[in-house]
């Protein structure tokens, strides 16, 4: 059978995140899917040209006066405030339900 092959073969035309797009739009690549780290939008289209347009049209102005370490350093807040939130989500429901039962 030869259906095993050619799925793994169309696996691997699709277009991968790139790192440098971290950096030059504020994007991250985050359970499958690329988030915008400012808004937390999820973007389908993998596509560097969707990245730029949002990037431009909803950010980009906000950062205009950065120099590429407080850039660096924006990223990496925003990271960490994204890993943060969904790390913190499953604690404050388990901790609502545990409330409930007292
Ligand atoms: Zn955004």
């Amino acid at each position: 059978m030869e259906t095993s092959t050619s799925k793994r073969q169309a696996t691997n035309s699709m277009v991968y995140f790139k790192p440098s797009w971290e950096e030059e739009f504020f994007f991250a690549e985050h359970d499958g899917a690329v988030k915008c780290l400012v808004c937390c939008k999820k973007l389908n289209q993998l596509k560097r040209y969707n990245l730029q347009r949002h990037y431009k049209t909803y950010h980009e102005a906000a950062h205009l006066n950065y120099s590429s370490t407080q850039r660096r350093a924006e990223i990496e807040r925003l990271k960490m405030k994204l890993l943060k939130t969904e790390r913190d989500l499953p604690y404050a429901v388990s901790y609502f339900r545990s409330t409930i039962h007292k």
